[in-house]
């Protein structure tokens, strides 16, 4: 039987506000700018490819990839491998993601909020906000303390006291302020809340603290990393650990083959050779300091210490100088109108050394 498209569905006029959920037609689509021929210095990634005498055995390896079937649906080479190279203790368990993003996506599709909302403190990482909203669970976030972006205790004791969400997310170092929370008061949290806290390490590989072994004393710790800023952002992998009780049920949001065959292929690959991601990251924290040191230098810049990979910044006039930084080829990210707490101020990736030589040429030309 042949289907005729009639004139008068041709000429249908649906109306979107009443198929699409309100959540989704009041959002904007995350933005992404296009980096072509700058020098890329917005999304915290690690500038170094992997050293040149790696690429033929690493191709080799992808020589035996079988793309016509499925991937390994549980991944289990490459778990093993991250749990060796991540100290994961072997008491918890592991769920591996599309990036640490699709972890957030499938804890927030997991949790019972009857009413509750989730939290988070900003600014921090847009995705706990924006995908909640996605999946249409109230977020509240917590301004924190303006002069260095430290916990509001205060205020989140009162939250949490009144609202006790069921997942909390902490970004540890947060991004985009780099700096990490007072131990003792993620710790006090950890006691305070009856729900689950997410730390998020996704910028571990540059900090001095992680609270991996904690996943053994707090039954309600899940602990997320990535390998996104370790020099694979391409590969899109993130992780998740953390008592079965819980991954049993978060492992039911996953896709079943959420982890290409590539991907799995070449991380392995990767993890044999850690020693070159983690001298890469000794260059990055290295550079990093020399970066601060010298932004702290230039007129009219106030610098904050950074334990990720990337530093903020504020300035007179943000997107001024971000537009200035544009035209001589430097991309970094603008967080004026972002939140209160980032009034003009910008943030910028630890790139190759020359690349930030070439930043603060740059910023200098464009701060009169
Ligand atoms: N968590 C934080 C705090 C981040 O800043 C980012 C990326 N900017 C992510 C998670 C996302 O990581 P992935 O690339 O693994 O999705």
């Amino acid at each position: 039987m042949s289907f005729n498209i009639t004139n008068s569905m041709k000429t249908k006029n649906f109306d979107i506000s009443d198929l699409i959920r309100p959540e989704i037609l009041t959002l904007s689509a995350y933005h992404v700018p296009s980096a072509a021929n700058y020098i890329k210095l917005d999304a915290m990634e690690n500038p170094y490819h992997l050293p040149k005498e790696w690429i033929e055995p690493w191709l080799e390896t992808l020589k035996s990839a079988e793309i016509n079937r499925y991937p390994d649906p549980h991944a289990t080479q490459l778990k093993q491998d991250l749990r060796t190279m991540m100290q994961i203790p072997t008491q918890v368990d592991v769920i591996l993601g599309n990036g640490s993003d699709e972890l957030i996506q499938m804890l927030l599709l997991t949790f019972n909020y009857q009413g509750r909302a989730i939290l988070s403190v900003e600014p921090s990482f847009t995705m706990y906000r924006l995908l909640a909203q996605v999946v249409g669970i109230p977020y509240i976030g917590v301004p924190l303390q303006p002069h260095d972006f430290s916990l509001d205790m205060p205020a989140l004791r009162q939250v949490i006291e009144q609202q006790q969400p069921a997942l909390i997310f902490l970004a540890y170092p947060n991004n985009p302020t780099g700096n990490l929370f007072t131990r003792h008061e993620i710790e006090e949290i950890l006691q305070l809340s009856q729900g689950v806290i997410v730390i998020d390490e996704a910028y571990a590989p540059f900090a001095d603290d992680t609270f991996m072994s904690d996943l053994l004393k707090y039954p309600n710790l899940l602990l997320m990393r990535t390998v996104s800023k370790l020099g694979l952002a391409g590969l899109r992998l993130g992780l998740l650990a953390g008592a079965a009780r819980w991954l049993a049920q978060i492992e039911k949001t996953r896709l079943p083959y959420n982890i290409n065959t590539l991907t799995q292929l070449s991380a392995c690959f990767a993890m044999q050779h850690y020693e070159v991601l983690v001298a890469q990251t000794e260059q990055i924290k290295q550079d990093r300091a020399l970066l601060l040191q010298q932004l702290a230098q230039i007129n009219g810049v106030t610098t904050w210490a950074s334990q990720a990979n990337f530093l903020l910044f504020r300035v007179a006039q943000a997107i001024t100088t971000f537009e200035s930084l544009k035209t001589q080829g430097i991309l970094i990210k603008n967080l004026h109108g972002f939140h209160p707490l980032t009034h003009q101020c910008l943030r910028v990736t630890v790139g190759k050394r020359e690349e930030n030589q070439a930043f603060l040429h740059a910023l200098r030309q464009s701060i009169p």
